[in-house]
């Protein structure tokens, strides 16, 4: 896919970059270069992370999500909240509280995205006795890192979990919900996801798994906390009841999607470069006695997304208090009366071949060796002041046509050793 027609789920401000490198250094796909002082996203390596967000001291790369306005074009509005949006608030006791309060602030209706979550967690089950899918059978709920596994780790597509993301589900089971309800068509209803994060933004817009998206919109956790904060202090007598048990709103954490399938060979690691590290070990065939395996992309889990407000600790901290008093679940395959069909992928995400080489293998093999040859010249040591991340990465855009072997400024260090 070209530059142009992929998503973007984060931007560059070039006003405000400095063009430090720390977002280069960060980024764990290498889809990030500084030439001229300023960075440059090369969307098609991006999964949407959102590390460079998170590291970018001077504020010049922001998340991308849909203002809270667009609500307007629909004639009935459905907030989606995630698990995670309910562990941003202090002293809340009561999760009806958020639903009575997305109403007050536009929403005809509100499904959280924890129903889902134990849904899929029933689905796993099954899919797991079913046996179909190759063990360890890896999670696909957190999109960065199912983007990662089909941008860099291809042997482990077999392994992909096959089920629809919790948003999904619920996105899905609302409208369905909604038109026999409201007796409206379909695109009179607008179905809003209140995201922890950008990948989230890409997967939903992107449609990773289904036919066409099945959310019209993806609003920021923090926009919405700070529309809702002061409806909270207006509601006297809350009715509203949550719809989810403790397995749903635990999925907002690392280790709340495993903790649901029941089983003890599991693995649920954290932050990207964790993940890396477990997909890697995946991939050398280390992890082959394991059911099932977590990834997370942000650190803690859905609670350390980027477009959150609260500490991903305080939050995690948040969400177990307010699972004390919750039931184990409320939601399965049989109360909602659907088959396990239904919340299987509509069609398999394809593999992003943006890090070939070449689609010719001959020409793939000499890109190699001329890659090789260039490495030779080059110190090894990663500096980044070619605006490259490794001198790797650097070699690979000089096989590309894209600089020139004259930006590196450390050459004579590798010159010197080899005399
Ligand atoms: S972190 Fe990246 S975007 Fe931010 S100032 Fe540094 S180079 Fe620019
Ligand atoms: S969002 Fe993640 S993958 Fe995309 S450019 Fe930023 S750090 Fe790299």
């Amino acid at each position: 896919m070209s530059q142009e027609k992929r998503l973007h789920t984060v931007t560059l401000d070039q006003d405000k970059c400095k063009g430090c490198v720390a977002c280069m250094r960060r980024c764990p796909t290498g889809a990030i270069r500084v030439r001229d002082g300023k960075a440059k996203i090369y969307y098609d390596k991006c999964i949407g992370c959102g590390e460079c967000v998170r590291v970018c001291h001077h504020h010049a790369k922001k998340a991308v999500y849909d203002s809270f306005d667009i609500i307007k074009n629909y004639k009935y509005k459905i907030a989606l909240p995630a698990p995670s949006f309910f562990g941003q608030f202090n002293n809340l006791e009561n999760l009806g509280l958020i639903i009575a309060g997305l109403k007050r602030i536009g929403f005809d209706e509100v499904m959280e995205v924890s129903i889902g979550a134990e849904l899929s967690s029933d689905a796993t089950r099954r899919v797991l006795k079913e046996g179909t899918i190759k063990k360890p059978v890896i999670s696909t709920a957190c999109p960065a890192i199912l983007q990662l596994i089909l941008l860099k780790y291809h042997s482990l597509t077999e392994n992909l979990l096959n089920l629809l993301a919790p948003v999904d589900i619920v996105a899905k089971l609302a409208r369905e919900n909604a038109i026999k309800k409201t007796g409206l068509k379909a695109e009179d209803i607008g179905v809003f996801f209140i995201s922890p994060c950008p990948a989230k933004v890409f997967a939903l817009k992107s449609g990773l798994g289904v036919e066409k998206p099945l959310v019209d919109g993806v609003l920021a956790a923090s926009e919405v906390y700070f529309k809702l904060l002061p409806e909270l202090k207006n509601i006297k007598d809350c009715t509203e009841v949550a719809s989810t048990g403790l397995l749903g709103f635990a999925w907002a954490c690392s280790g709340g999607e495993a903790a649901g399938i029941m089983k003890d060979k599991y693995i649920a690691a954290d932050g990207i470069e964790n993940c890396m590290n477990v997909l890697k070990e995946l991939e050398d065939n280390k992890l082959d006695h394991m059911d099932f395996v977590e990834l997370n992309a942000c650190i803690g889990g859905c609670v350390g997304g980027v477009l959150n407000i609260e500490n991903p600790f305080v939050a995690r901290s948040k969400i177990r208090e307010l699972n004390k008093s919750l039931p184990l679940s409320k939601n399965s395959i049989e109360s909602v009366g659907k088959e396990l069909d239904y919340f299987k992928w509509e069609t398999n995400p394809e593999t992003n071949d943006v890090l070939r080489l070449d689609e010719d293998f001959m020409v793939a093999l000499k890109k190699m060796s001329d890659i090789d040859a260039i490495m030779k010249q080059l110190p090894g040591l990663d500096c980044g002041n070619c605006g490259a991340p490794t001198c790797r990465a650097f070699a690979e855009d000089i096989v590309d046509g894209a600089v020139d072997i004259s930006l590196c400024t450390r050459k004579e260090t590798n010159e010197n050793n080899n005399k």
